[in-house]
């Protein structure tokens, strides 16, 4: 953040004003310029940012998304600047543009990110918000033994919101914390009601970085195992890589209590950040989740099938399971086989599914019918 800070001001001139907003957002003021001088501040800014910046042995590159508001055009409030300044920055980030000017035709279809965190918070609490479930498949066995919950939001303007969007959002603002705890409170529920129809399959829920930072998540979800009379064994937590390493000490004790409570610990997107499975190892972590750029074309790239292949060794060796995303053919399916990958997910296997369609079609045997000869016991 200084390192960013330093390069920012190095670009612009006594005159400008350079401020933190909070996290990593940042917000400059530039008196008197038009059109075209923000445009090339703009660029001054991608460029200073452009260089990596060293951190001890490493070095880190800032991915980096601007909005510009113009005054008097966008607006004359400073409120109504910053809203449009934030509605253009998320242009710019969805198409990758680096930045982008606020035009008012995009508005309307646009998502304002200050809007949308309120309303996110008011979908939680009015239930708004829905888990869809996406089966897991023991690979040995080809049985159907846990569903991992990905949450929804159908928006009443907007419709059907990416949660990559949301989550992003909800984690800038603070809406993650009801929001995960919104997640688990229905995933479990969700575990017991198919207990009582006869189906035994675990829930699997993604915790965000965030979560991790959170001291007081343990407690709370104490609670909702209380209130469902779930047993946490049945329950598996993913982690992303990533967020292990943005406060480690923290990230860190707040696992090893979930993991007491007799949580299944699992990172997910495995290859996409930068720990080892060493590092990994001193953690309480049960399994990891290779991130499915490695899997989805692994019969056809030499360099994945490489990777998936040793990571599968390595976390044998030291004891982990091993899940593969993204498994999205037979051909992949047969390789994860052949190298003794634990568990398959992807949409070969199954898309998410609403809850009573994943029941349905568990129940169905259509899965187990269509891989093996002889029915398999499809949970238990
Ligand atoms: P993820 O945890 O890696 O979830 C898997 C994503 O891959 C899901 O996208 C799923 O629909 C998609 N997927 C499944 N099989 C395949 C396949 O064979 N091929 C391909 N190309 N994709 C496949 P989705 O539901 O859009 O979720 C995106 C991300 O949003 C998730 O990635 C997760 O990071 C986050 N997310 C979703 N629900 C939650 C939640 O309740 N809490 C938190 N914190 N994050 C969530
Ligand atoms: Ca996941
Ligand atoms: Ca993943």
């Amino acid at each position: 953040m200084q390192e960013v800070s330093r390069r920012l001001v190095s670009v612009l001139r006594r005159t400008d004003t350079v401020a933190r907003l909070g996290g990593d957002e940042f917000a400059v003021l530039l008196p008197g310029a038009d059109d075209e001088r923000s445009r090339s501040v703009c660029k001054k800014i991608l460029a200073a940012l452009d260089r990596p910046i060293k951190v001890e042995n490493l070095q880190l590159r800032a991915g980096i998304s601007i909005g510009v508001a113009l005054c008097p055009e966008d607006g004359q409030d400073a409120n109504l600047l910053m809203q449009r300044a934030d509605v253009a920055m998320y242009e710019a980030k969805r198409h990758q543009h680096g930045f982008a000017f606020y035009s008012a035709d995009r508005d309307d279809n646009s998502i304002s990110r200050l809007g949308l965190a309120a309303e996110l918070r008011e979908a939680i609490e009015h239930d708004e918000l829905m888990l869809e479930y996406q089966p897991m498949v023991d690979i040995r066995t080809g049985r159907i033994f846990c569903a991992e919950a990905l949450v929804r939001w159908s928006h009443p303007r907007y419709g059907c919101v990416p949660p990559e969007e949301f989550i992003c959002i909800a984690e800038q603002t603070g809406v993650i914390r009801p929001l995960t705890l919104w997640v688990i409170d229905q995933a479990l529920g969700q575990a017991a009601a198919w207990r009582r129809a006869g189906i035994d399959l675990r829930v699997s829920v993604n915790l965000s970085v965030r979560s991790l930072q959170d001291r007081k998540l343990p407690g709370q979800v104490q609670k909702l195992v209380d209130k469902h009379f779930c047993d946490p064994d049945k329950v598996i937590l993913e982690i992303t890589e990533s967020a292990l390493m943005s406060d480690p000490l923290t990230a860190r004790r707040v696992m090893r209590r979930l993991s007491n409570m007799g949580f299944q610990i699992s990172i997910d997107d495995f290859g996409t950040g930068y720990s080892s499975l060493a590092y990994l190892k001193q953690l309480p972590v049960d399994e990891i989740k290779i991130d499915r750029s490695f899997v989805t074309q692994m019969d056809r790239d030499e360099n994945d099938a490489v990777i998936v292949r040793a990571t599968i060794d390595l976390a044998h060796n030291l004891g982990l399971k091993v899940v593969a995303e993204g498994v999205e053919s037979s051909d992949v399916w047969d390789l994860l086989e052949m190298l003794g990958c634990d568990t398959a997910q992807g949409y070969f296997i199954r898309k998410p599914l609403q809850p009573g369609e994943l029941a349905s079609w568990i129940e169905s045997k259509a899965w187990a019918g269509s891989r093996w000869d002889s029915p398999v016991p499809v949970a238990g």
